[in-house]
């Protein structure tokens, strides 16, 4: 199975990893024809602001934007999840987003690069343990539409999300040494 990885910036490569360790073809994604062939779509994380720039000169965002529209699986985590929201806060003010899931995004919300942690979350989806989850200057999401579900929450804060095929996390699950995360996305597919 073809699934495409967003690979203008960010660490896509250790998404590529997670997904070939579980017999999927990563396909990293940099043109619209890389897009169009792949059945599903991991957005990684990395800085939301210099993504959206790329995702611009690229030609990308209103082809990735129709794909998810249209229904294509897509996993967004950290700046992916900020990519895939309905409305950024504390953004710049040139950055755009692909309003693929109502939710409303706060980057940097938990604080700088050295409040960064890890934590341990327990997932329904995911039997065999809590899942435990790295967050490197993460958001979280201040606002969630009535369509979304909130899958996990850090302090009261969602940090797990899901609407219809698009799931987002603020945390970056290619980095646990754990593929369910993964496992489960694919088996979604
Ligand atoms: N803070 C970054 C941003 O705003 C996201 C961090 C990450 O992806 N680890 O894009």
């Amino acid at each position: 199975m073809k699934v495409g990885v967003l690979a203008l910036q960010g660490d896509f490569g250790a998404h590529a990893t997670c997904l070939r360790s579980l017999g999927a073809d990563p396909v990293e994604v940099r043109t619209p024809a890389d897009l169009a062939d792949v059945e599903a779509l991991v957005l990684p994380g990395g800085e939301s602001t210099t993504m959206s720039m790329l995702l611009e000169s690229a030609a990308l965002f209103d082809p990735i934007a129709a794909r998810v529209a249209g229904g294509m699986p897509t996993l967004g985590t950290c700046a992916g999840m900020i990519l895939l929201g309905r409305e950024i806060l504390d953004g710049r003010a040139d950055q755009r987003c692909l309003a693929a899931i109502d939710i409303s995004v706060r980057r940097n919300a938990f604080g700088r690069q050295i409040d960064s942690f890890e934590a341990d979350l327990t997932l329904s989806d995911l039997p065999g343990g809590p899942f435990r989850a790295i967050f490197i200057r993460a958001p979280f999401v201040d606002r969630v539409g009535e369509a979304v579900e909130v899958l996990a929450t850090v302090d009261s804060h969602p940090v797990l999300c899901r609407q219809g095929r698009v799931t987002v996390a603020a945390f970056h699950p290619e980095l646990s040494d754990d593929l369910r995360f993964h496992d489960h996305f694919l088996r979604g597919i």
